[in-house]
């Protein structure tokens, strides 16, 4: 490991997974030296971020790119999203969302975490004022009224020195810890089982969610003609699933997709992911802020953790832009990002669990009441609009970086 260049920081970052490295990437758009600090490199097979998944960016996200003028690069790496296809096993209505009827050239984009981490990890580098410390973690932090001091362990140990600290180190975020704020978490008693595979009839530029008994399964278009999926199974279920062979497991997807894309085949490598629903207390402590899912992890149902996290990027973008310079960090500054984070963020939270709760069930009320809530997408004028905009993630008051406005 490079030795810390520097000991202190305007912005000191936790976690340089997707959003820790776009922060750092929006905040060089402002006269500011920030530093980094990732606990695994990204060519290791482990890195957590950077996986295997595929993960699909609304609109939002994608007009974020577009003024990080990254854009050009994560869209020659995706798939655009024409329409959304959502249908629920053991019925037969389905409804659909199209790009067109919204207005817009695509609902929304479909990247491998891998391409995306490389496009954000190299642009990361190339900054002068980025400084990226990574093997290394943040091991402990003391906050006082006029900054964050954390000691950070790489190849030596160093204290560093900010007055805003920001965590994006994910669900399991040690520095949440370190700063008292507790997380409530609670198991889906899920599992998420990713992959990718050809389909028979090629599943083009739609989007498939299918609500079935075991969870919901979605397939994605990806680059070069394949589907990603996610399969939603019981836990208790996951080894099972995955002790399977490739005929076996592409068997049971079928069964649960069933004919609309033909016969499914040459399926990839098989990941897996349990499933927990993580709200946090507080999203500040003294001269420190949580981003990203250190702040909030949802159920991957609407594919709305990474986007939701974008949004967390961009307003505490504008929080800081906003702020003079001695303000940066101040209670004031992070107060005012805490207030407007809340709604979008309990909003989310309550919008994938209620899908979860509502689509997961077997009983006959439920199934009554999802079968009403169908027929409303479908009839119902506004539903489905209102139902896009969030997937696009265009509710509620935006962001300068949101609606594609670079902060300078
Ligand atoms: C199966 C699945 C599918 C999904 N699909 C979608 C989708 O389609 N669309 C969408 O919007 N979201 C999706 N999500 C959610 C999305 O993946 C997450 O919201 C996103 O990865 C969160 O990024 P993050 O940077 O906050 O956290 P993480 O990705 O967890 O990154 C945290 C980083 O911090 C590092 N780190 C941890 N501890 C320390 C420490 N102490 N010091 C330094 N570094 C540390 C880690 O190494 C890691 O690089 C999906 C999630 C799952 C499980």
């Amino acid at each position: 490991m490079k030795e810390i260049p520097e000991t202190r920081y305007d912005v000191l970052i936790a976690g340089g997974g997707m959003i820790g490295t776009s922060l750092a990437l929006a905040l060089s758009q402002l006269d500011l030296r920030i530093a980094v600090v990732e606990a695994v490199a990204r060519e290791a097979s482990l890195q957590p971020s950077f996986d295997d998944r595929s993960t699909a960016l609304s609109r939002s996200t994608q007009r974020m790119f577009e003024a990080l003028g990254l854009w050009p690069k994560v869209a020659a790496a995706s798939t655009p999203i024409r329409r959304i296809h959502v249908s629920d096993k053991g019925r037969f209505g389905f409804s659909r969302i199209d790009a067109e009827e919204q207005g817009v050239e695509a609902l929304g984009y479909v990247v491998f975490n891998r391409v995306l981490g490389g496009v954000l990890q190299k642009a990361v580098l190339e900054h002068e004022s980025i400084d990226v410390i990574c093997p290394a973690r943040i091991v402990g932090v003391t906050c006082s009224d006029a900054e964050a001091v954390a000691v950070v362990e790489g190849a030596e140990r160093t204290e560093v020195r900010t007055p805003l600290l920001v965590a994006a180190d994910g669900a399991n975020s040690s520095v949440r810890d370190m700063l008292g704020i507790s997380a409530i978490q609670s198991r889906y008693g899920q599992t998420a089982i990713i992959g990718n595979l050809l389909t028979e009839i090629p599943i083009g530029n739609t989007a498939y969610e299918r609500f079935t008994g075991d969870g919901p399964l979605a397939f994605l278009p990806v680059n070069d003609g394949r589907a990603a999926f996610i399969r939603t199974a019981a836990d208790e279920d996951v080894e099972r699933i995955l002790a399977l062979d490739d005929a076996g497991f592409l068997h049971e997807l079928q069964e649960l997709f069933g004919n609309r894309l033909g016969q499914l085949s040459n399926l990839g490598e098989r990941a897996s992911y349990p499933l927990t629903l993580s709200r946090t207390m507080r999203l500040t402590a003294t001269r420190s802020v949580l981003v990203g899912n250190a702040a909030h992890g949802l159920h991957p149902v609407a594919a709305q953790g990474f986007n939701l996290g974008m949004r967390d990027v961009a307003a505490l973008c504008d929080c800081i832009a906003d702020a003079a310079r001695e303000e940066l960090g101040n209670k004031v500054m992070l107060d005012r990002y805490a207030a407007w984070r809340k709604s979008d963020q309990s909003k989310l939270v309550r919008f994938t669990d209620s899908l979860v709760g509502l689509f997961g069930s077997t009983r006959p009320p439920v199934r009554l009441l999802r079968n009403l809530g169908m027929l409303a997408f479908d009839l119902v004028p506004g539903v489905r609009e209102e139902f896009a905009r969030h997937t696009m993630g265009l509710a509620g008051r935006l962001p300068r970086l949101s609606r594609g406005v670079p902060l300078r």
